[in-house]
C-alpha cells in the first residue's frame, strides 16, 4: 500500500538533495570540526557554508546562527537562557496560551524557579490580544516569546507588531518560528526580531537538527554547558551531517519560496472546499485569512478524531488529531481550548499539512476516505442519529 502523507507539521520526508549533500558528512568526511588538520577544516568549512546558507533565509547575519539539536532545544535555550541572563532586570516573561509544549514546559520550569509567566489569551482564530500584551507588560518584563505560526491551527500571529511592542518597551523578543520557516517570508531583520527557533525535520532536513538565531549584542547565555563550540554559546561536537542538511534544505527553500507557497495554499483551499462540499457538520479550526499555506485543521462533529486517525492508517493516509505532542493524552489539546472549542469539537479536530509531494489526486483520494469514515463512525453517536432525524 502507498503511503499518502498529509503529516509535515509533524515531519517530513528528507529531501533527496539534501540527502545527497549529507553524504560525505555521515562517511569519508568524518572529521570533527575543532580538528587541525584538512578533515577536521573540511568539517568546519561546511558548518560555515550551512551558517551562510541558513542566515540568507531569514535574512540575518552568519554569526547570528547557532546551531542546536531540535527546535525544542533552540526554544528551550531562548527562554531560559534569557531568563538566566537578565535575572537582575527581572523576572517576568510573556507568552502565549498555543504555544508549543518546549516553550509552555520552559516557562514552567521557570515559574517554580521564582519567574512570573503570562500566558496571553487567543481569540476563536488563534490571534493573541495586542491589548493584552500591552497591559502586561511591567518594568521588570525581560522577554516577550510568541509563535510565529501555530502548529495546530496553522495560525500567522502579528509578529510585526508584537516585536515592535518590544522594542518600544525595551523587551527582548523571541518567536518559535519551527513552522514558518521555509514557509513563509522571513525577514528577521525588518520585523525586528531580536531570537528564532527553527527545526530542520519539519523542512525537509534530517530530525535532530535546529538552529537558534540570536541577534548580535543581545545578552544570551548558552544552555548546553561543556566545550566551545558555537562560539562557545552551544556545547557539544557538531552534528556535521545535520547542519550541512538543514542548510540545504533552507537554500533551496529560499529559491523556491512563492511556488511553494502558492503550490500548499492550492491544496489545502482544494481540501477545504472538497470537505465543506461533500461532508455536513464540520467547522474549519483557525483563521483563512493569515494561516501556514500548508496548514488545515477541520473539526468533525460527533466523532472523536483519534478513531478517524486509525481507520485512516488503514487506507494507508497520515494525518493528525491536533498536534502529535497529544498523541495518549486524553485531554483536548491546549490549543484548541485556547480559541474556545467545546471539548466535543476540539476531540473531533483532524490536522492535514501538506507537502509539494502531495497532488490534486492525493486530496481526493482523502476526501473520499473522509466521506466513507466520516459517515460511517457517526452511525456510532447517539447525537448524530437524532440530529439526522430531525
Ligand atoms: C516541531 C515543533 C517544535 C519542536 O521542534 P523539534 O525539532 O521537533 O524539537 C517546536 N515548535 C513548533 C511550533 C513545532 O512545530
Amino acid at each position: 500500500m502507498k503511503i499518502k502523507y498529509f503529516d509535515n507539521a509533524a515531519t517530513t520526508k528528507i529531501d533527496k538533495e539534501v540527502l545527497k549533500e549529507m553524504m560525505p558528512y555521515l562517511q569519508e568526511e568524518y572529521g570533527n570540526a575543532s580538528a587541525m588538520y584538512t578533515l577536521g577544516r573540511n568539517a568546519k568549512k561546511a558548518i560555515e557554508r550551512a551558517r551562510k546558507q541558513v542566515a540568507e533565509l531569514i535574512n540575518c547575519e552568519p554569526s547570528e546562527i547557532i546551531f542546536t539539536g531540535s527546535g525544542s532545544e533552540s526554544d528551550n535555550t531562548a527562554i531560559k537562557g534569557t531568563a538566566l541572563s537578565l535575572r537582575r532586570r527581572g523576572a517576568h516573561i510573556i507568552t502565549s496560551k498555543i504555544e508549543h509544549h518546549a516553550i509552555l514546559e520552559s516557562c514552567k520550569y521557570l515559574e517554580d524557579k521564582g519567574y512570573r509567566i503570562t500566558y496571553l489569551d487567543v481569540n476563536e482564530n488563534g490571534y493573541i490580544d495586542i491589548e493584552q500584551l500591552k497591559k502586561e507588560i511591567t518594568k521588570g518584563t525581560i522577554l516577550i516569546s510568541v509563535m510565529f505560526a501555530n502548529n495546530e491551527i496553522g495560525t500567522l500571529e502579528p509578529i510585526r507588531e508584537i516585536a515592535k511592542i518590544a522594542r518600544e518597551n525595551n523587551i527582548l523578543f523571541h518567536t518559535d518560528a519551527v513552522q514558518a520557516v521555509g514557509n513563509i517570508p522571513i525577514d528577521v531583520k525588518e520585523m525586528e526580531i531580536n531570537m528564532l527557533s527553527m527545526s530542520g525535520h519539519k523542512i525537509h532536513a534530517p530530525k535532530g537538527i535546529g538552529a537558534l538565531y540570536v541577534k548580535d549584542g543581545i545578552p544570551f547565555k548558552r544552555f548546553i554547558d561543556g566545550g566551545y563550540q558555537e562560539k562557545n554559546r552551544r556545547a557539544g561536537t557538531e552534528n556535521v551531517a545535520g547542519i550541512v542538511g538543514l542548510g540545504k534544505a533552507c537554500e533551496m527553500a529560499k529559491n523556491n519560496l512563492q511556488e511553494h507557497m502558492q503550490q500548499l495554499e492550492n491544496l489545502r483551499d482544494y481540501y477545504i472546499s472538497q470537505v465543506e462540499k461533500n461532508i455536513k457538520y464540520i467547522r474549519v479550526n483557525g483563521t483563512l485569512k493569515d494561516r501556514l499555506p500548508g496548514n488545515a485543521n477541520i473539526s468533525f462533529q460527533f466523532i472523536d478524531a483519534e478513531a478517524l486517525l486509525l481507520k485512516l492508517d488503514e487506507k494507508g493516509i497520515c494525518a493528525s488529531a491536533g498536534s502529535a505532542c497529544t498523541t495518549g493524552d486524553p485531554k483536548p489539546s491546549h490549543v484548541l481550548k485556547a480559541i474556545g472549542l467545546k471539548d466535543e469539537i476540539a476531540n473531533g479536530a483532524l490536522r492535514v499539512s501538506f507537502s509539494e509531494e502531495n497532488t490534486k489526486e492525493d486530496v481526493d483520494f482523502l476526501v473520499t476516505n473522509l466521506v466513507e469514515i466520516v459517515e460511517d463512525l457517526r452511525k456510532s453517536s447517539k447525537e448524530y442519529i437524532n440530529k439526522a432525524k430531525k
